[in-house]
């Protein structure tokens, strides 16, 4: 896979027109990966989410995870540092590199493996108790034939009792209309805007604004809840619960993130 080194992201004359699986490379440009750390903000995003991850995996018994969406390394440095044996895979190679150092910072070597989802097992040779793809990674895949295929190597990769632990965003809330366009997403920094400047039923384009004046796009599939759970159940996944926002119980229109626990047994 080519390394994407530009520091403008391009989406053409039509940027409304770019719904494509393979557009996440471009997206993910240095400048907006070096940003991604301020939007996500990591200690306010622990304040967020808590120990969520760490104890429905431990409920399981989980030991060995595959962090299939590594992006800066967030999520692989926590599980790493809470004692599970972690490997970080990632499609984009910029994410990889930034995440490595990020946990090299930290006192880490991360275990990296660069793998488009779609052919992940092509490069990742082993079975894990656990799959994590957190912060609304799942929306880059734009056709539904790469969201089975991704799926399905999900559940290819995982033991015969493992769990897949996927979240994203709540949609259904953005194309019901039942949020601002203003709302406030929970786990950016303070010094980042993250607004949809498009939705459609195809199509979710969201505006990344920094303090500095520089801004990024993504565009991004948007996902709706029962869609998702359908899918997994058809590509075998036995049980799918879904929480809000980290809660078992939830008003449809309130939390701005659902969390999927998908097992395979
Ligand atoms: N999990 C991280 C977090 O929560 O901060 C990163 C989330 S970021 C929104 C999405 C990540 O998914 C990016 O690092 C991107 O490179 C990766 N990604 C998107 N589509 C992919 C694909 N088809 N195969 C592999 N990785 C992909």
């Amino acid at each position: 896979m080519q390394q994407h080194a530009s520091t403008q992201q391009n989406y053409g004359d039509d940027p409304l027109a770019v719904r494509d699986s393979e557009k996440y490379q471009e997206e993910y440009i240095e400048g907006f990966v070096d940003k991604w750390d301020e939007l996500i903000d990591w200690d306010g995003r622990s304040k967020a989410e808590g120990e969520f991850f760490i104890q429905k995996l431990r409920e399981r018994g989980a030991k060995k995870v595959l962090d299939v969406a590594t992006g800066t390394g967030y999520h692989s440095v926590q599980l790493l540092e809470a004692g599970f044996e972690v490997t970080s895979a990632d499609g984009n190679p910029v994410m990889l590199a930034k995440a490595f150092e990020n946990a090299r910072k930290r006192g880490h070597i991360l275990r990296t493996i660069h793998a488009d989802w779609r052919w992940l097992n092509q490069n990742v040779h082993d079975l894990y108790d656990a799959v994590i793809c957190l912060g609304n990674s799942f929306t880059h895949l734009h056709e539904e034939a790469d969201r089975r295929k991704t799926l399905a190597e999900f559940y290819a990769t995982l033991k015969h009792d493992g769990v897949l632990i996927l979240d994203q965003r709540n949609y259904d809330a953005l194309l019901d209309h039942q949020v601002q366009p203003t709302h406030n997403y929970y786990y950016c920094g303070d010094s980042v805007r993250a607004e949809p400047e498009h939705v459609d039923e195809s199509l979710a384009r969201f505006k990344y604004s920094f303090g500095d004046g520089s801004t990024y796009h993504l565009n991004m599939f948007p996902l709706r809840k029962a869609y998702v759970q359908r899918l997994m159940q058809e590509v075998g996944f036995q049980r799918v619960d879904t929480y809000g926002d980290f809660q078992e119980t939830y008003r449809e229109a309130e939390p701005d993130f659902f969390i999927h626990l998908a097992e395979k047994a």
